[in-house]
């Protein structure tokens, strides 16, 4: 008898395997029941086949792909050292894309604002590159099936948001502009698509989130139902469905906290002050040097100091450069500026404190009047408005303020300690702004119990100092004074319980014992000049890390 393959006898007459199945008779012979079960079987696979060459034919005849075949699968997937985009590919900015580029293959690295499905054949996705520059870019299926095909545009359109991406494709000009993204006149039509590991499918908070007004400036953790009615009080006014997000939020997600375009703003309007501050005074002819921030002892003799332990003994980190500008000073030099991190170990949990701040510190030699020491605070915040409009622009549609006001250069308005504090509290912030007209104003006078031991005192009434701090929006954004050494009563301060003898007073002092010139000069804090500059709620949006008493991270 033949035998098929497996070695089972094969019935000689039918060519069909001898059944085993109870169905089959006792001599191999097949009962009715399973001939007709066989026969409605093949019926159906019968049927199924010819469905199947139906719709292989009516694709081969519409041109659509094989179904079998991925002929796109080395256009997208993840990136590796093995991926290739086309050698004739331009590289691009959305910033500088132009007409130039239209009909161009070109090559983007961005992150994946937004992705949808249209349909099966198609995709739209959104291609953001730092700042808020965003493009709208097509996935479409080619009839081919290649470069692009079905299952290219189902895995484009289903990557998460906030991924990474390098995408090959054609610059062209939509049907109509495109609302949504900043690059409005232009999209891309992808034929690439490579990415970097994905960003999680649930982020710990969203962008759209992330670029909203920080709801909450509390360090502490807020109670969900109270964290709710805070949000919701924040929420006004602003789109619905985007809930806005706390400082902690903000800061336990910091990458998507720094991808949001107001960050980023305040972070450039931050940078370009600075160096507004330094091209200002290099102008004048101040000479930039770097003070130390590991020191012996409390700069300032103050107890608000960060002790740390430094080999067989203990060191500080410098609450101030102070001690060190006038070293610079005595060492020859006329006017100079430091611009460095400063620490504070106070426990004030306020919007206007950090415990580590940028300071921004100048001296310079007096020749005749304490007050020539430079207001460079005031020229920065005016220079500001030319250099970063559209930047103000952007933050102001975030956290809204009326314009900063200045006076005309060299006409600051300076009052004494008194008459400031009595009009402020008579007449209230507003109207004092109303009546001069300006958001920068310089109070001088200091008492001296408000000032440290090396300030000077005014000749003519030994109460006061000729120390004076200049105001943003009401609020003190640096001291400036002019300096004598050892101090007021031979250095040792009462109101500050200093000793001159102390270590590193001593040291300090000493330096000072004669052969210096009268010299002034202050510090302002950066973290502090820019927020109050834009008017936002707290100094901890305009750090790049914050630290308070409760924050260390990130
Ligand atoms: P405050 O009374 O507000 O705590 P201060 O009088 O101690 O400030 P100064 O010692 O005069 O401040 O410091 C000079 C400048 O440094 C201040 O005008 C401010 O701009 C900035 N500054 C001081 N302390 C802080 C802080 N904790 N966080 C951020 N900036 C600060």
């Amino acid at each position: 008898m033949p035998r098929q393959k497996d070695g089972l006898p094969v019935n000689s007459l039918s060519g069909c395997v001898r059944p085993r199945s109870p169905e089959g008779g006792e001599d191999g012979t097949i009962s009715k029941k399973a001939a007709k079960k066989a026969e409605a079987k093949a019926k159906k696979e019968a049927e199924k086949a010819r469905r199947a060459a139906e719709r292989a034919a009516a694709a081969a005849a519409s041109g659509s792909q094989a179904q079998t075949e991925d002929l796109a699968k080395d256009n997208y997937g993840q990136e590796t050292h093995e991926t290739k985009l086309s050698p004739d590919v331009v590289e691009i900015n959305l910033k500088t894309l132009g007409e130039e580029h239209v009909g161009k293959k070109v090559e983007l690295r961005a992150w994946i604002q937004n992705a949808r499905m249209q349909s099966a054949k198609i995709a739209f996705v959104e291609l953001r590159e730092e700042g808020n520059w965003s493009i709208q870019d097509v996935v479409a299926a080619s009839p081919e099936g290649t470069p692009v095909s079905r299952p290219m545009v189902k895995w484009v359109g289903s990557i998460n948001p906030e991924s990474f991406v390098v995408v090959e494709g054609t610059v062209q000009k939509p049907l109509e502009p495109v609302k949504s993204c900043r690059v409005s006149n232009y999209e891309l039509h992808i034929t690439k698509c490579f990415i970097h590991p994905a960003a999680p499918a649930v982020l710990g908070m969203t962008l759209a989130a992330a670029n909203r007004p920080i709801a909450n400036f509390s360090d502490e953790d807020v109670p969900v139902d109270q964290g709710v009615e805070k949000l919701s009080i924040a929420s006004a006014g602003e789109p619905a469905g985007i809930p806005a997000a706390s400082m902690l939020t903000h800061l336990d997600n910091i990458v998507i906290h720094k991808r949001s375009v107001v960050q980023q703003v305040i972070a450039d309007i931050r940078a370009e002050m600075k160096e507004l501050y330094r091209f200002y005074l290099r102008y004048h002819g101040f000479k930039e040097f770097q003070p130390p921030c590991l020191i012996a002892a409390a700069s300032e003799g103050g107890a608000n100091v960060f002790r740390l332990p430094y080999f067989e003994k203990d060191a500080y980190f410098a609450q101030s450069p102070q001690f060190y500008k006038q070293i610079e000073i005595a060492g020859g030099r006329k006017s100079v500026f430091s611009i460095g991190p400063v620490f504070r170990a106070e426990n004030s949990n306020t919007p206007r404190h950090m415990t580590e701040f940028t300071g921004l510190d100048m001296e310079m030699e007096i020749k005749k009047d304490y007050r020539e020491v430079l207001t460079s605070s005031f020229t920065c915040s005016g220079t500001s408005k030319e250099r970063c409009a559209d930047e103000i622009a952007l933050v102001r549609s975030v956290y809204p303020s009326e314009e900063f006001l200045l006076p005309e250069p060299g006409k600051e308005v300076r009052l004494t300690f008194a008459e400031g504090q009595k009009l402020l509290r008579e007449e209230g912030p507003e109207e004092f702004r109303n009546k001069y007209n300006t958001d920068f104003y310089v109070l001088d006078k200091f008492p001296e119990s408000a000032r440290p031991f090396y300030a000077k005192e005014d000749p003519t009434n030994r109460k006061v100092t000729n120390a004076y701090d200049l105001f943003m929006r009401d609020q003190e954004i640096c001291s400036e004074a002019a300096y004598q050494r050892p101090g007021r009563a031979g250095g040792a301060d009462p109101h500050q319980g200093i000793d001159p003898a102390s270590p590193g007073i001593k040291e300090d002092v000493d330096i000072f014992r004669g052969g210096v010139p009268a010299h002034g000069g202050g510090g302002i804090g950066l973290d502090r000049v820019v927020p109050w500059y834009l008017n936002l709620p707290s100094v901890h949006l305009a750090a790049f890390y914050p630290r308070t008493p409760k924050r260390l991270l990130p």
